[in-house]
């Protein structure tokens, strides 16, 4: 089994579990990113809600990327960390008033709108403060993400964004509402997507769209696709950088952009997901009735995403060089759900040995609990642990 290089003898003098992020494959994703939307003029909001990690951050802020926010939690956050009002995007299809206050506030650069009712809020809260805030319409475009359905966003049967036959009326109401600024519309249809023909999918459908507003006269600045491009959980050591440049291709290639339209991605997992793991350690290796178990100290309050979206994170065992053997990999939770996997080959695995699940940098540890009233998971970077 390939494993990743890890400071073993370091982890071991650390309390587990905890969640590890390595800053070069960090930064070398940062760095690939800048690459490829250097050449096209394009512009990234990272989308705070995969991992807001304060040191992460602001190694994303210092690379130049605006972010995207889904609260007023982390609009605070966003800020907190350095990144420009002007580089705040803030989406979410419940904003409550005192979010959409401290974003008017703050004069961030646009809130995404997903309703009629949001608009009239959000018009009524700008003129109390003599504002006008910028907004783009959020599109449910119906395209299929061919993702996991509780990842899927952008199907009509979905509750996000302004449905498409909806348009007409918000158009016709937005005259009225006098302290919103249209500067353009925005689609995010799922995560952890693959299938490329997704994103062809929906440029197909904004190049309609547009046709649309055209029709109406309406002149969008800006265009933003959301994020959603995923990543390859299997073998994270062969591609630990998502292929960027594929996925910006599609749009470079399907999306017609008019010369005054600037084009925007709120990107989360594929810039954080595989520079974090979980570190944990076994505490009790079980004959079961038919299997063997590995108990892990880490369990889903810690990394719920197999919990949730019967996920798949790889899993090494840092420890052991010993024969594989196969084992269910489960947390000390008191929920049968609390598995990680099923019939999973590791090297002969003994109490005390350290694993690491892998790819966990995203809706990991943001999304830690204190069911069973745990613990929440420490944080380390690989700049912290060499320091050590
Ligand atoms: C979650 C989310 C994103 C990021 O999705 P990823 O799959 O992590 O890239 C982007 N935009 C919006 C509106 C979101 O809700």
């Amino acid at each position: 089994m390939i494993k990743a290089k890890y400071p073993v003898e370091k982890f071991l003098q650390l309390q587990t579990p905890f969640y590890y992020y390595d800053m070069d494959i960090l930064r070398q994703t940062l760095q690939e990113v800048n690459r490829q939307v250097q050449k096209r003029n394009y512009v990234v909001h990272y989308a705070v809600k995969a991992n807001a990690n304060p040191v992460l951050l602001r190694e994303i802020k210092n690379a130049g990327f605006g972010a995207d926010c889904v609260s007023g939690g982390e609009i605070n956050a966003a800020i907190k960390a350095g990144f420009p009002k002007e580089k705040i995007v803030f989406a979410g299809v419940g904003k409550a008033d005192w979010e959409i206050n401290l974003a008017l506030d703050q004069d961030i650069f646009c809130f995404n709108v997903e309703s009629i009712p949001e608009m009239e809020v959000i018009n009524q809260l700008a003129a109390a403060k003599n504002k006008t805030a910028s907004i783009a319409l959020r599109i449910n475009p119906n395209v299929n993400a061919h993702t996991h359905q509780y990842i899927t966003t952008g199907l009509n049967e979905n509750k996000f964004g302004i449905n498409l036959s909806d348009l007409d009326t918000v158009l016709d109401l937005l005259p009225q509402l006098k302290n919103l600024k249209l500067i353009g519309i925005h689609a995010h249809i799922g995560s952890q997507i693959t299938d490329m023909t997704s994103f062809q999918s929906l440029c197909v459908r904004i190049n309609e769209i547009q046709q649309y507003f055209f029709q109406r006269h309406i002149m969008l600045e800006h265009i933003n696709v959301g994020g959603g491009l995923g990543i390859n959980y299997e073998h994270p050591n062969h591609f630990p950088i998502p292929d960027f440049e594929n996925y910006f291709n599609v749009f470079s290639e399907h999306l017609n952009l008019q010369p005054h339209q600037t084009l925007h991605f709120e990107l989360g997992r594929a810039i954080v997901a595989h520079c974090g793991s979980l570190i944990s350690k076994v505490l009790y290796v079980k004959q079961g009735a038919t299997k063997k178990f590995v108990i892990l100290d880490a369990g889903f309050t810690d990394l719920i995403r197999p919990a949730l979206y019967q996920a798949y994170h790889r899993i090494e065992n840092l420890t052991s060089d010993l024969p594989e053997e196969e084992y269910d990999v489960v947390g000390p939770i008191c929920e049968s759900s609390d598995t990680f996997a099923k019939n999973y080959s590791l090297n002969g695995t003994r109490r005390g040995d350290l694993v690491a699940l892998r790819s966990a940098g995203a809706y990991g540890e943001i999304m830690a609990s204190q069911y069973n009233l745990r613990s929440l998971p420490k944080a380390y970077t690989s700049d912290e642990i060499s320091a050590l």
